[in-house]
């Protein structure tokens, strides 16, 4: 994970890059922007690039001390990330993952204290760092006040707003940012050899986070829950209302799953009425059911679509403020009344 993996943060690797060149590498660096756009893969390339045995303006990706830092068994670059069970020690018994408890930036201290083992720097990564509680924030601190020799503390986390102050002072700001859907599908395509119509879809799911894209890319049960919603949603149209009751709640035994489902949803209608507007293909964003929404298209009427779309948001609100899944799921079938045109000749 060198910086030439990392996607469109051209901003963010320049800063990071010209400190490693310059040999003015600061002691803390605060990594923010939203989940998913290449925060960690950042936090990694620097500690790559800063240990690498052959670094050129990037790490070269090959040596003991890159591949160590990709597998994560460099003894130098230590990674503290409660959500992915990563911890510095083993946690205590009463510890639930939520937050980051003050033994583990404990023996992050006692870590920092010696240098370097076998790499050029210490590294330590520390993820979501918005869920230190006031006492680990206070630990921290300590040693940012007085940080050891070439030990580099990169903290990542979604906004600084969520950091006392007094942290976020000691540390350098890198500010991360969303991706365009067009960089997404063409990171997709050229660096994880997806199919474009697939690329495509993911892309405009992702909502700027690359992350989010592989996620789904990678997981044959969000595809596959994807494939059904699709065909599901033209068979409620003209259904029984009993119809649409059992596919509200069969849809909603995946909660996980169903804000983004619901997201696909309006992406679905959406490519219906612009069908309807303007038949390119190009404009389509589920390019792989072109068939289908040509064939969908002609027997809605805009207004229709547009009352689809805004029961799915409306769906999606009610999800936000936990309302039962299941209730905001047949409340959205049930509106499905007014029932397209049959299907008749042009
Ligand atoms: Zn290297």
């Amino acid at each position: 994970m060198a910086f030439r993996d990392v996607v469109n943060q051209d901003h963010a690797v320049m800063l990071l890059r010209a400190a490693a060149r310059s040999g003015k590498v600061g002691h803390a660096y605060l990594l923010v922007g939203p989940a998913g756009v290449g925060r960690r893969a950042l936090a990694l390339a620097f500690a790559q690039l800063l240990n690498c045995a052959r670094a050129d303006g990037d790490a070269c990706g090959d040596c003991v001390s890159c591949r160590k830092i990709v597998s994560g068994s460099h003894p130098d670059v230590r990674i503290l990330d409660v959500a992915r069970g990563q911890y510095l020690e083993a946690p205590g018994k009463e510890h639930r993952g939520k937050e980051i408890p003050v033994d583990q930036i404990r023996a992050l201290r006692r870590e920092a204290a010696f240098p370097p083992y076998e790499g050029k720097w210490k590294v330590f990564v520390i993820a979501d760092a918005e869920r230190m509680n006031p006492s680990s924030a206070n630990s921290l601190l300590k040693i940012l006040e007085e940080p050891p020799a070439r030990v580099v503390f990169l903290l990542v986390a979604e906004s600084s707003v969520a950091l006392p102050p007094t942290v976020v002072s000691r540390c350098q700001l890198v500010r991360c940012a969303f991706l365009r859907a067009d960089q997404i599908e063409r990171a997709l395509v050229d660096r994880w050899q997806i199919a474009p119509d697939r690329a495509r879809v993911l892309a405009v799911l992702a909502d700027g986070r690359l992350g989010r894209a592989l996620e789904w890319a990678a997981s044959e049960e969000r595809l596959e829950a994807r494939d059904r919603l699709l065909d599901l949603l033209p068979t409620l149209e003209g259904s029984d209302p009993l119809t649409r009751l059992d596919a509200a709640e069969a849809l909603s035994r995946q909660p996980d799953l169903l804000p983004e489902l619901l997201d696909l949803a309006v992406l679905w209608y959406r490519d219906l009425l612009v069908w309807k507007q303007l038949p390119e293909p190009a404009l389509l964003t589920n390019r792989d059911r072109q068939t289908q929404i040509e064939a969908l298209a002609p027997r809605f009427s805009e207004t229709t679509l547009g009352a689809r779309i805004e029961a799915v948001e409306a769906a999606k609100e009610s999800l936000r403020r936990n309302v039962n899944a299941r209730l905001a799921l047949e409340k959205l079938f049930l509106s499905f009344q007014d029932a397209p045109a049959p299907a008749t000749s042009p």
